[in-house]
C-alpha cells in the first residue's frame, strides 16, 4: 500500500523551550556551589540566583514575543478578509457583475463614483507606509493612470497583505483591476489621466512579468543610442546600456539597437515605438485615401517571381521545386502590366526585397513600397504633379491627425518642424543640371566639379538639401531629367535632349524618397534602348517584359516607388529607418 501522505502541520508558532522556574534554578544553583565557607556559598547562591532570574525573566519575554506573532500571523492570515480580491487569477467570475469596463483614453469625469475595471500593464508601483500603495497603470500607448490601494479597518475590500501584496507586483505584469473612479486631491503630473484616479478594491495579476526585464519600460522609451548591427553580444545586457549624456540627463539609461530588438516586447510597449507605429499606419491610410480619391485601383503583385525583376544582380534567391525562384525587387513591372492590361491608374502597397549589402541608417534588406502607376494623357509632369500632390497630403494629413504623437515622438527625438510649402505654392522642382550647378556654386568646395552626366552621391544629395532648406524654406522637392546614364533601360529618354530622361527623384530632409519617371511603352524603342545599356533583349526576363508591349497597343505611362519607412523616419527626423520599422530586416538581422 502506497505510503499516505502525511497532513500538512497547522502554522502554528514555535513555541519557545519552557524556561525553569526561578526559584528552583536558584536552589539549584545553591546546591552546586556545595559547602565551601558559608560566606562565600551564600555569595555565590545570590550571584547563581540572580543569573537564573535574568535568564528566566528573558525566556519569558521571548516566548511572550513568540506567541503575540504566532497569534497576529495565524489571525492575519485567517483574517484576510479580502483574499478573494486580489491574487494571480483569471477568473473572469471574481468581477462585480455590474462594473463597466474602461479604456483610460475615453475615460471621462461621468465615470467618478463608478465601480469599473480596467485590463492594463501596471508600470510601477510605490508603498506608503503598510497600508497604502500606489501604482500607475498602463494601457496602449502612454495612457495612464494613478491607482490606489487603502487598507480598510474592517479589512475589505483592501486588506493590509492585499496592499502589500500589490506593492511587489513586477512592473509591466498584465494586471486587470477593479474600484472606483475619483477625482484625485490634485491633478496627477506623473499620468496622461491626470483628473481622474481609481481606487482598487480588486486587483488580478493574469500575466506576471519577470522580476528583472531585458528592457526596463523606462529606457525602452529613451532614443536608441546605437544603430549597429555588430555590437558584440554580452550576457547581462548591461554593455547594451550607456546613462543619458549630461543635459539631457534623466537618471534613465538608453540603450542600443540590438538591446531594443532582443527585448521586443519591450521595446514595442515604449510610447515613442507605439507613436511611431501609429503614424505609419496614418501614413498609408493617407496615401490609400489620395489616391482613391484620383480614381486610383489598387492591386497585389506578386513577390515571387522568375527572374531579377528589374535585370539587377540586388535579389535574394531561393530553391523552387527544383528551379530558382527570386523574391521581387520592385513591383515595377507588374504595375506596368496592369497599365497595359486596361487599369488606367493603379497603386500597391507591400513588401520589397534588396540582397544589397547596405549598412546604413535608411537602407534595410525588406522594406515597403508605396508604388503607383498611371496613364498619361499629354505630358509625364501630370504624374509629378500627382505624386507631388499626394505627399502634400500625407504631410498635412500627418500634422492634422498625428499631432499628439508627433509631439511625443520629438519629445523623445527632438526634430524641426518639416517644412512644406504653404497651401496653394507649387512644390520646387528643379531640374538634376539644375541642382548641379546650385552644388557647384553655392555648395562645400569638394563638389565644385560635380557633372550634370553622373548620379548623385548621398554627400552630394545631403548637401543639395541643405541648401534648398536654407534658400527655399522647404523640406521637401523634386529633381527631374535625370541623366541617362543614372536610369534603367525602361525610363523613357527626353525627346528633345537624349542625354537626359523624363525621370525624377523626390527628397525629404535632404534624402531621397522616391524614385519614378516615364516608361518606354514602345517595343522597338525599349529594345533599342535595353541594347544600348549592353543588356541583351532575349535575356531571361528582359524578353517577357518586351513582350508584353508587343502584346498589345500600351498607352503612355509612368509611376513611381517611394519607400514608406523612409517617408516616416524622415518626416520625423529619426536616426535610422530601422526606428520606423515594425521589424527591421539588414544583411545581418533576421530576428525577431
Ligand atoms: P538608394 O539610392 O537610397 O539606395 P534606390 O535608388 O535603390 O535608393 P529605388 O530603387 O529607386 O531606390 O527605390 C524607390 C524607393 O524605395 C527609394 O526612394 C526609397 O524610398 C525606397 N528604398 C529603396 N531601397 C531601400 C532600402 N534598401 N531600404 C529602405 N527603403 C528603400
Amino acid at each position: 500500500m502506497a505510503e499516505q501522505p502525511k497532513p500538512a502541520p497547522a502554522p502554528v508558532a514555535e513555541a519557545p523551550a519552557q524556561a525553569p522556574p526561578a526559584e528552583a534554578s536558584a536552589a539549584t544553583a545553591a546546591a552546586e556551589a556545595g559547602d565551601e565557607g558559608a560566606s562565600t556559598s551564600k555569595k555565590a547562591a545570590k550571584k547563581a540566583e540572580a543569573k537564573a532570574k535574568k535568564e528566566a525573566e528573558k525566556a519569558r519575554r521571548a516566548a511572550e514575543r513568540a506567541a503575540t506573532a504566532a497569534t497576529s500571523d495565524a489571525a492575519a492570515q485567517a483574517e484576510d478578509l479580502a483574499k478573494d480580491n486580489y491574487g494571480q487569477e483569471t477568473d473572469v467570475t471574481k468581477y462585480s457583475p455590474d462594473a463597466g469596463h474602461i479604456n483610460l483614453k475615453t475615460l471621462g469625469e461621468e465615470s467618478v463614483g463608478k465601480t469599473v475595471t480596467l485590463r492594463a500593464w501596471l508600470q510601477n508601483s510605490r508603498m506608503q507606509g503598510a497600508k497604502m500603495v500606489f501604482a500607475e497603470l498602463r494601457e496602449e500607448g502612454n495612457w495612464t493612470i494613478q491607482a490606489i490601494a487603502a487598507a480598510n479597518p474592517e479589512g475589505a475590500p483592501v486588506s493590509r497583505q492585499m496592499v502589500k501584496w500589490i506593492g511587489a507586483v513586477n512592473p509591466e505584469s498584465f494586471v486587470v483591476v477593479e474600484g472606483v473612479i475619483q477625482k484625485p486631491l490634485e491633478p496627477v503630473k506623473s499620468c496622461r489621466v491626470s483628473n481622474l484616479e481609481l481606487h482598487i478594491t480588486k486587483c488580478f495579476v493574469h500575466a506576471a512579468a519577470p522580476t528583472v526585464l531585458g528592457l526596463t519600460f523606462a529606457t525602452a522609451n529613451r532614443p536608441v543610442t546605437n544603430f549597429s548591427d555588430e555590437e558584440a553580444k554580452v550576457e547581462e545586457g548591461v554593455e547594451k546600456l550607456s546613462i543619458a549624456p549630461p543635459g539631457e540627463a534623466t537618471g534613465v539609461p538608453a540603450a542600443s539597437m540590438i538591446a531594443h530588438l532582443e527585448s521586443i516586447v519591450m521595446h514595442k510597449r515604449a510610447p515613442v515605438q507605439q507613436a511611431i507605429a501609429d503614424i505609419r499606419a496614418e501614413v498609408k491610410q493617407l496615401f490609400r485615401e489620395y489616391l482613391r480619391s484620383l480614381s486610383f485601383k489598387d492591386f497585389e503583385p506578386p513577390n515571387l517571381i522568375s527572374a531579377a525583376s528589374e535585370g539587377g544582380a540586388n535579389v535574394f534567391r531561393l530553391p523552387y521545386f527544383g528551379q530558382d525562384a527570386f523574391l521581387a525587387q520592385s513591383p515595377q513591372f507588374y504595375k506596368q502590366i496592369e497599365i497595359a492590361g486596361g487599369r488606367k491608374r493603379v497603386f500597391s502597397i507591400g513588401p520589397v526585397f534588396r540582397a544589397e549589402n547596405s549598412n546604413t541608417p535608411r537602407h534595410m534588406t525588406e522594406f515597403t513600397g508605396l508604388d503607383l502607376e498611371m496613364e498619361i494623357v499629354k505630358d509625364y509632369h501630370e504624374i509629378m504633379d500627382t505624386i507631388e500632390g499626394l505627399l502634400l497630403y500625407i504631410f498635412r494629413g500627418i500634422k492634422e491627425r498625428c499631432s499628439e504623437e508627433v509631439e511625443l515622438v520629438r519629445s523623445v527625438y527632438p526634430s524641426e518642424e518639416f517644412l512644406v510649402p504653404e497651401p496653394g505654392q507649387s512644390v520646387l522642382r528643379l531640374t538634376f543640371a539644375e541642382g548641379q550647378k546650385l552644388l557647384r556654386e553655392e555648395g562645400p568646395e569638394e563638389f565644385r566639379n560635380v557633372s550634370d552626366d553622373e548620379d548623385m552621391s548621398t554627400p552630394q544629395e545631403k548637401a543639395l538639401g541643405a541648401l534648398i532648406r536654407a534658400k527655399y524654406k522647404t523640406d521637401f522637392f523634386a529633381l527631374d531629367k535625370f541623366p541617362e546614364g543614372a536610369r534603367p533601360f525602361y525610363a523613357k529618354e527626353d525627346p528633345k535632349n537624349p542625354k537626359v530622361t523624363n525621370a525624377y527623384d523626390m527628397f525629404m530632409r535632404n534624402q531621397e524618397i522616391l524614385s519614378g519617371g516615364q516608361r518606354i511603352n514602345d517595343p522597338v524603342e525599349l529594345e533599342a534602348r535595353i541594347r544600348k545599356k549592353g543588356v541583351d533583349p532575349l535575356s531571361p526576363g528582359i524578353k517577357e517584359y518586351v513582350d508584353i508591349f508587343r502584346q498589345a497597343g500600351v498607352p503612355a505611362h509612368g509611376g513611381a516607388g517611394l519607400g514608406l519607412d523612409r517617408v516616416v523616419a524622415f518626416y520625423l527626423n529619426l536616426p535610422s529607418v530601422h526606428l520606423a520599422a515594425y521589424y527591421p530586416r539588414t544583411p545581418k538581422r533576421l530576428t525577431p
